[in-house]
């Protein structure tokens, strides 16, 4: 090891989480000496791909909104809400509010270290002070930085200090330096760890094998507006059970919204919602083909009451799927069609009682079955986490190890789209450091 240096804070973790509290620390106390530690060459590298770009930087519903506006504002990042409570910069540039989020800490004061992965941390309570060990890549290089660490490595270096804050993020986009290192290091305090699993991502379904008729990748690149439900399937054998045995559960989820058919299966942001509600426990025997998705996707009214009403006013040779071509995109109408069992260039007024409660069923209920939630590279957040159970929601410091602060998407905390979950990180961030600066210098 080439040195070890003090300094008052270690953050572990230059993104949003990380650079929140390194700024709220100095502004709050500016005697406190911080260092943040970023394996990557630049801090924020999330935070620059958020948003696609934009970053929805927060929410007017989200926890703390206030204060997270408060903040922005003393740091002059200027942003701007919309009628959907989503708020952005009013630069809509993410790459703006992670290079001024950086600027600000450095120019606060706060020391930001890149190329630095913290690899072990020590608590020495007899000393009432941590070791942060490190180790340092060839600085300006990056090579590699953003898979997991820095380029090559040139040294290892510690840091003792008085607190520690883990901002180090989940594992959700690990191209972004967020591998999940952060669970070794609250393990290796004694922290339990809730399995972590991807979330806010796209669903593979199984009507897109191959060999399923019909076939989901006829739907491929195709949007529309309707309403994703989620159910839990049970396996029973009663009169309420349909032919196969099968009962579902009351609803887990539902959301209206764009839903985009992919090459592989389900995605759009109220897809991403979805995923936050299949947990399931495999060593339970459970698995992701417990669960049913079904699409409404005429959530305006009865596509029953229509197909009735124009049977009435039928045009000589008017067909079944020029009905549901007005409510429905073609390639849809033909997959519906298809699901219901009407074969194409039907007659509408050959449609019978039957055929019209199929077709209702199919547009109202159209039924997915999940194969898989896509992996981490997708995802944008992660479910599960350093356990809630250990850590002071107010102040976000372990009840564990005192000194020791748990911050952003690394505690068990997730949250849907729509600036939940960076707000989440700026407002934990926050927290901590506003807690630590009443230790560092009660009087204050
Ligand atoms: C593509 C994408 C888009 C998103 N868009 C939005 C959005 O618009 N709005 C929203 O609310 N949420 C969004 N999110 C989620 C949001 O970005 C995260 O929830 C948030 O960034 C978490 O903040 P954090 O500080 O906990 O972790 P991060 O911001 O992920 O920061 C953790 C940092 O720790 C560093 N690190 C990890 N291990 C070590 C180590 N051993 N040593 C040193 N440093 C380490 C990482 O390199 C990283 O820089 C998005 C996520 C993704 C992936």
């Amino acid at each position: 090891m080439s040195s070890i240096r003090e300094y008052d804070v270690v953050i572990v973790g230059g993104g949003a989480s990380g650079l929140a509290a390194a700024a709220e620390l100095r502004m709050r106390s500016p005697g406190t000496s911080v260092a943040v530690l970023e394996k990557n060459s630049e801090p924020g590298r999330k935070i620059r791909a958020s948003g696609s770009g934009r970053c929805n930087i927060t929410n007017t519903a989200a926890e703390g909104y206030d204060e997270i506006i408060a903040f922005f504002d003393r740091l002059g990042i200027v942003t701007r809400s919309y009628d959907n409570g989503l708020v952005y910069p009013y630069s809509e540039s993410a790459a703006d509010v992670a290079e001024l989020l950086a600027a600000r800490a450095s120019e606060l004061g706060a020391r930001l270290i890149s190329d630095a992965e913290v690899t072990d941390i020590r608590s020495c309570p007899e000393e009432e002070c941590f070791e942060t060990v490190y180790s340092v890549s060839q600085s300006g290089r990056g090579k590699g930085a953003a898979k997991g660490g820095g380029g090559s490595r040139i040294r290892t270096e510690a840091i003792r200090s008085a607190a520690v804050i883990l901002a180090c993020g989940g594992k959700a986009g690990p191209m972004f330096g967020t591998t999940g290192d952060g669970y070794r290091l609250a393990r290796q305090l004694g922290h339990r760890i809730v399995t972590p699993v991807p979330v806010l991502t796209s669903i593979e379904c199984r009507e897109w094998d191959k060999d399923c008729r019909p076939n989901g990748i006829e739907l491929a690149g195709t949007r529309t507006r309707g309403k994703v439900s989620l159910y839990k399937k049970e396996r029973v054998n009663n009169e309420r059970s349909n032919n196969e045995g099968e009962e579902f559960s009351d609803l887990l989820f539902e959301e209206a919204g764009e839903i985009q058919f992919t090459k592989y299966g389900l995605s759009g942001i109220c897809v991403f919602n979805m995923t936050r509600h299949m947990r399931y426990d495999r060593s339970a025997g459970g698995s992701l083909d417990d669960f049913c998705i079904t699409a409404d996707l005429f959530a305006d009214g009865d596509i029953r009451e229509f197909i009735k009403k124009r049977i009435e006013n039928a045009f000589p040779g008017e067909c079944a799927e020029h009905v549901l071509r007005t409510v429905l995109k073609e390639n849809i109408a033909e997959y519906v069609m298809a699901y219901a069992g009407i074969s194409s260039g039907r007659a509408l007024t050959e449609l019978d009682d039957r055929d019209i409660e199929a077709l209702g069923a199919a547009v109202h209920s159209l039924r997915f079955t999940p194969s898989s939630i896509r992996g981490w590279k997708d995802a944008q957040a992660t479910s599960g986490g350093v356990s809630l159970d250990e850590i002071c929601p107010e102040t976000c410091e372990s009840l564990l190890v005192p000194g020791l602060y748990i911050t952003g998407e690394l505690a068990d905390r997730d949250y849907p789209c729509g600036g939940f979950n960076l707000s989440n990180a700026w407002l934990t961030g926050m927290r901590a450091a506003a807690a630590i600066a009443v230790k560092m210098r009660p009087e204050q």
